[in-house]
């Protein structure tokens, strides 16, 4: 079976004494063991160091971004050889908002995939259409696009979590409902089986992101292909204990 994965996306927010109290309220929650759900936890790069050592052992951090090769003069960047340096074991790769704000395009996302995967980091792989595409009947195409530029550079899946994140439901309070997430989350390991492997459709954990709350993520978590979440907003809040639990 594939674990459920709850990911707190921290985005660019967060000072040293709201940091301090996420990672409190984190580290006092009740959650299940670490056998029944995995959960990574990416602040902005700076708070890395701090968010890993004070975080309780059985959650891990992640970067939100890492440079597309080896550093060098790339002025404001940060590698994924550094990030293996601090012990940062996983990164967000693709996030909607470096495509659409920052350009990052499938074949630069799929490059990064391919760099962080070789020097050792797990990858979280976001795709998503946005709502313009979905109204126009090309969500599969979109995604299918995003995820292929992905596994055109890549052989090995196992460190790889596809994160689903329509862009009209991220930070708009417009939940995905769970039929509409099943739909795409379906197509998108039925788009692995064809195109990849019927064992890397099945082994990859592909989840959900886009206003998960405490009070949706229970009837999203019970569709079949929903493996868990990637959460914005609500990661910096307490119901984050909450999402962790729809696990069970
Ligand atoms: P929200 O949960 O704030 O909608 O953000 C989702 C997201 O982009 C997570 O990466």
């Amino acid at each position: 079976g594939r674990k459920f994965f709850v990911g707190g996306n921290w985005k660019c927010n967060g000072t040293t004494d709201q940091v301090d109290k996420i990672v409190k309220t984190l580290n006092e929650g009740q959650v299940p063991s670490p056998d029944v759900v995995e959960v990574v936890v990416s602040p902005p790069y700076v708070f890395l160091p701090v968010v890993k050592s004070q975080l309780r052992p059985e959650f891990q951090v992640a970067a939100q971004n890492c440079w597309v090769k080896k550093g060098g003069a790339f002025t404001g960047e940060v590698s994924a050889e550094m990030l293996v340096n601090l012990g940062v074991p996983w990164v967000i790769l693709g996030h909607s908002e470096r495509r659409a704000l920052l350009g990052e395009s499938n074949e630069f996302v799929g490059d990064k995939v391919a760099y962080a995967l070789s020097q050792g980091l797990k990858v979280i792989a976001c795709v998503g259409e946005t709502l313009e595409q979905r109204e126009s009947g090309s969500t599969m195409e979109v995604v299918a696009a995003q995820t292929k530029a992905i596994a055109e550079k890549i052989n090995d899946w196992s460190n790889v979590v596809i994160a689903y994140e329509p862009v009209w439901a991220i930070g708009t309070g417009k939940v995905a409902t769970p039929d509409q997430a099943q739909e795409v989350h379906a197509s998108l390991r039925d788009w692995l089986k064809n195109n990849v492997s019927p064992e890397v459709a099945d082994s990859t954990r592909i989840i959900y992101g886009g206003s998960v709350t405490g009070a949706n993520c229970k009837e999203l978590a019970a569709k079949p292909d929903v493996d868990g979440f990637l959460v914005g907003g609500a990661s910096l809040k307490p119901e984050f204990i909450d999402i962790i639990n729809s696990a069970t």
